[in-house]
Order: structure tokens, then C-alpha cells, then sequence
């Protein structure tokens, strides 16, 4: 019988090695929850033990619901894609793009299929904080990507045990979403993942192409080398590979992606996914003209919800050109490769190391 794997394993496997996407999945399935023995340290940016903690012997759910360690497998779903704008001016000028996110949202709220929804906010100086929203004013204070890890599955535990929700909307990166999954699929056997699982309704996948450390973009690039006061930004956005920095109309930079490639997060540079295969719903800007969203139905349930916003004027809605299809066809495939390349670039490095 294999040796049951722990929080040891998982730091020597995934942690230490650069990849961790820091989704929180292993934080919100820790059979110690309650009890606060894993945390995420944001000024490391990676799960951690409280000093002095033993783990119970049998334990280690954190090590198997992680999706670094194993991939959730891919099922079969649709791919139907469209260009999409909110019909709530609101929405529209409090968010990033056309506002679909937060429309579908609102919809979900409005229409009793959740009763709250897990996005992250600004929780100042452009640092993300895991929020549960319960009504529009929060679902647009949570809008727009903030491009610095946030560990969005600990909003789960939140959502269920601070909030005593019983039903809630997930919206996160593409590592989110996988590792949603993995709670789903081996949840079985472990108790928070099990109860956690059951309670999220609707699955929002945003595009990403990358997060970034929130201490070398935002302090050390913006802060120190642009002298930009991180107090002051309201958003960031990426977009045709710039990066631009905004406080309220102004904006106080827009730079090249490339010049900030370094600040990447070591685990985002192994990942494949670009859309978030395991969503509901994939939302994202490229693909689209500016001020709309590219939007990806991926199951029925998503189907479901997309065409009742529609029917009932919270979106409007077209199919998407065949040149924005194609293009985000292409950076999921580009994304993937490069993972692939990275894996196989980290593996034969260790292979030489130990020759
Ligand atoms: S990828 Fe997610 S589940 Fe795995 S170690 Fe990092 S935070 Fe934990
Ligand atoms: S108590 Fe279990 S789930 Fe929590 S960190 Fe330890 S091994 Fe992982
Ligand atoms: S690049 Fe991948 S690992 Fe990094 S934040 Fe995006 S989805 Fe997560």
C-alpha cells in the first residue's frame, strides 16, 4: 500500500519547487481548519504551518487536493463563445471590460441562485483580500483582475462557516478553478473539501495569463522604481501584452508586459491553462473589442445562467468573430506548450544537477 503523503510532501513537492499557484486549496481543505494550522504567509506568498504544529498522523488532505501534485481530469463540455456587455451602467463603469463577471453575478444574487459570491477586493494599496459579496455594491467592489495571488479558495470556508451560506459563486484564476475541481472530484473521503464542495453552485473562471509577486510589481516596480503611490491605483489591466496602471480616469503608467516578466510567480510559470477549463463560465478580455467581454460557455449549467441573464436584460450578448475565437485559441494553446516546455526544462535541470 502507498505511504499516505502529508504537508511535508507537499512542501517539498510543490511548495519548494516554484509551484505553488497559491490557490488555497490546501489551506481550505486542512482537516485542522478550525483550528488555524495552515495559513497562507502573503509576504512569502506560500502555504505554511504554524510554528509548533504537529499534523495528525493519518492526515493529509492538503497533499491530495492540491493540483500541482495531481491534475483533475478534464471532462468532456461545450465551447461556445460570445462577445458580451453589462446593460447596468453601474456595472459598466465600476468594472474592467464589458462587465460580464459582474452581470452574471448580480443575476445569480438577484434570482436566488446564490446567496453570496467569492471574488477578491482591494483591501488597500492594491493588496487582494478574499471577499464574500452579497449584493451589487460588493460584486463592484470586487470587480477587475488584480494580477497578485489570493489564495480565493480560503473564501469558501469563509462563505460557509463565517457566513453559514449554503450556496455561493466561485470566481477565480484558472489554478482556482482546477483546484475547485479537485476538492470536488477527491472530496469524497475528506471533510472540508466534501462540505465545501457541495455548496458552490456556479464556477467563474477568469483569463490569466500570469500573477505576479505583490512585493516585486507592486512595491518594488511601481512603488520604487516608478515612484507611484499604490494607495492611490484603482485598477490594473493587461491588455495586447501592456500592462497599464490606473488611478481613477488616469493613468500612471502602461509599460510592456515584458519589462515585468520577472516579477512573474515561479508557479504560474509551469501552468497550462489560460481560460479556466474547469469553469462554468470562462470570462476574459481578449478576443473581444475593447468594452466587452469574451465570455466561454463550458457546461450546461453555465449555458443555463448565461442565456437567462440574457432573457432577462441583465447582458447583451453576440458570437464571437472567428478572429477573436481564433485568438484565444491560440494563447490557450500557447500557454500550455509553454508549461509543458517549462516542466521539461525544470525536469532536465534537476536530471543534471544530480548527475
Ligand atoms: S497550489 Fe494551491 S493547493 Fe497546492 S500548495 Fe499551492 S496553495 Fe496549496
Ligand atoms: S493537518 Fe492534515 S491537511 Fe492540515 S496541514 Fe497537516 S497534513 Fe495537511
Ligand atoms: S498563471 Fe496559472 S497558476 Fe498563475 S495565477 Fe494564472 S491560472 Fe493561476
Amino acid at each position: 500500500m502507498e505511504e499516505k503523503r502529508d504537508f511535508g510532501d507537499l512542501k517539498r513537492e510543490v511548495i519548494e519547487k516554484g509551484k505553488c499557484a497559491l490557490c488555497g486549496g490546501c489551506v481550505a481543505t486542512c482537516r485542522m481548519l478550525d483550528y488555524g494550522y495552515l495559513n497562507v504567509d502573503f509576504s512569502e506568498e506560500r502555504p505554511v504551518i504554524r510554528e509548533g504544529q504537529q499534523c495528525p498522523p493519518d492526515c493529509g488532505y492538503c497533499y491530495y487536493q492540491c493540483p500541482r501534485v495531481e491534475k483533475p481530469e478534464l471532462r468532456e463540455g461545450l465551447e461556445e463563445m460570445y462577445e458580451v456587455v453589462s446593460t447596468d451602467e453601474e456595472i459598466r463603469r465600476g468594472c474592467q471590460d464589458g462587465g460580464a463577471v459582474t452581470s452574471l453575478l448580480a443575476y445569480a444574487l438577484e434570482d436566488a441562485i446564490v446567496e453570496g459570491c467569492i471574488t477578491v477586493t482591494d483591501k488597500g494599496e492594491w493588496k487582494p483580500e478574499v471577499q464574500v459579496a452579497m449584493n451589487k455594491a460588493g460584486l463592484i467592489k470586487g470587480a477587475g483582475s488584480k494580477y497578485t495571488p489570493a489564495a480565493t479558495l480560503t473564501g469558501i470556508a469563509d462563505a460557509i462557516l463565517k457566513y453559514d451560506l449554503w450556496s455561493v459563486a466561485l470566481v477565480g484564476t484558472p489554478c482556482v478553478m482546477s483546484s475547485y475541481e479537485k476538492m470536488f472530484v477527491v472530496g469524497r473521503d475528506t471533510h472540508n473539501a466534501h462540505n465545501f464542495s457541495s455548496h458552490v453552485r456556479l464556477r467563474i473562471g477568469l483569463f490569466c495569463m500570469g500573477s505576479y509577486s505583490y512585493e516585486k510589481l507592486m512595491k518594488g516596480y511601481l512603488e520604487h522604481e516608478h515612484g507611484i503611490d499604490i494607495s492611490e491605483v484603482t485598477k490594473l489591466q493587461i491588455s495586447e501584452d501592456v500592462l497599464h496602471v490606473y488611478a481613477g480616469e488616469k493613468e500612471l503608467l502602461s509599460t510592456q508586459i515584458n519589462e515585468v516578466e520577472d516579477y512573474k510567480r515561479d508557479g504560474c510559470t509551469v501552468c497550462e491553462d489560460f481560460t479556466g477549463l474547469f469553469s462554468d463560465i470562462s470570462v476574459g478580455n481578449v478576443g473581444s473589442p475593447a468594452g466587452k467581454s469574451s465570455v466561454i460557455i463550458r457546461t450546461d449549467f453555465g449555458k443555463e445562467i448565461f442565456e437567462d441573464a440574457l432573457e432577462r436584460g441583465y447582458i447583451e450578448a453576440k458570437p464571437m468573430d472567428k478572429s477573436g475565437v481564433d485568438l484565444i485559441h491560440r494563447l490557450m494553446k500557447g500557454k500550455k506548450e509553454a508549461g509543458i516546455a517549462e516542466k521539461e526544462r525544470r525536469k532536465k535541470k534537476l536530471m543534471e544537477q544530480m548527475k
